[in-house]
């Protein structure tokens, strides 16, 4: 489980990113997070693999708070929490499938895995993940040959790869166009429902929210202004 109790985060330069914060994700949930530009979508998930620290109040992950953690508890962390971005992160000259090995990298950090060589293990889950969302003929091609929505697909198998507790996705879908979108949000919702991963998504729509979300947490301003299943979701938000 995930819970925000009395978070909030400021930034250097004074701007209240977020404003008492209180949220509790059970295992296994998928919830959308929507609000418009700058509502504070990318400061709440970034906050769960500490890619930006609250500054303010506890965020407990399994009953840790990880605001208090060190070096060696966010290595941890971030492999047991992973991320998709809005433009896929992909390491551009190199193959689908060594993209989607960099998601045991964090796992192992021995000098083998450093060098590429992966037990044949590891290579079998990449590549069964790669099965997973569809582009498993694309594994020895280069990343920049995939289209967008493929590019997307490598980095959910990249995700999956690396077998997290959590996934935290960033805008994934915008920066494709609306079938690829919905057609990657049903992938992204499919793989999280049969790996039991708890997933956090942020989305500018509040269609696709409705569509794919088992709760939807609407911001604005850095607060939370709805939360609640998507059927109670009203024009109000
Ligand atoms: P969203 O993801 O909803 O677009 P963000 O979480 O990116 O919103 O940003 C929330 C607010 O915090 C915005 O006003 C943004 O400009 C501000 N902000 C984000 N990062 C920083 C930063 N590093 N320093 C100062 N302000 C920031
Ligand atoms: P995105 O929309 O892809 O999240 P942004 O353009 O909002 O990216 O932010 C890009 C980077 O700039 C982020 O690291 C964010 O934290 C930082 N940032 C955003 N707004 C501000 C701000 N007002 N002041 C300082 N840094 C900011």
């Amino acid at each position: 489980m995930i819970e925000f109790k009395n978070v909030s985060l400021v930034y250097p330069n004074g701007h209240q990113g977020l404003k008492n914060i209180n949220l509790k994700i059970n295992d296994g949930e998928f919830v959308v997070v929507v609000g418009m530009s700058g509502a504070g979508k990318s400061t709440l998930i970034r906050s769960i693999n500490r890619m930006v620290t609250p500054t303010e109040g506890e965020l407990l992950l399994d009953d840790q708070d990880i605001l208090s953690f060190k070096e060696k508890q966010l290595r941890k962390l971030r492999t047991e929490v992973g991320m998709i971005f809005q433009s896929y992160n992909l390491v551009k000259r190199m193959s689908v499938l060594r993209n989607v090995m960099a998601g045991r990298l964090g796992h192992t950090g021995t000098l083998r895995s450093m060098l590429g060589l992966f037990p044949q293990e590891d290579l079998q889950l990449g590549m069964s993940n790669l099965e997973r969302v569809g582009i498993q003929e694309k594994a020895y091609v280069r990343a920049d040959q995939l289209s967008g929505g493929q590019q997307q697909r490598v980095s959910i198998a990249r995700v999956l790869t690396q077998q997290p507790k959590v996934i935290l996705a960033d805008e994934p879908v915008a920066s494709l166009d609306p079938p690829t979108s919905h057609k990657v949000m049903k992938d992204l919702r499919r793989v999280s429902k049969e790996d039991n991963l708890t997933t956090l998504v942020n989305l500018h729509f509040i269609d696709m929210a409705q569509e794919y979300a088992d709760r939807i947490i609407g911001l604005r301003d850095g607060e939370v202004v709805f939360d609640g299943p998507i059927d109670q979701v009203t024009d109000k938000t």
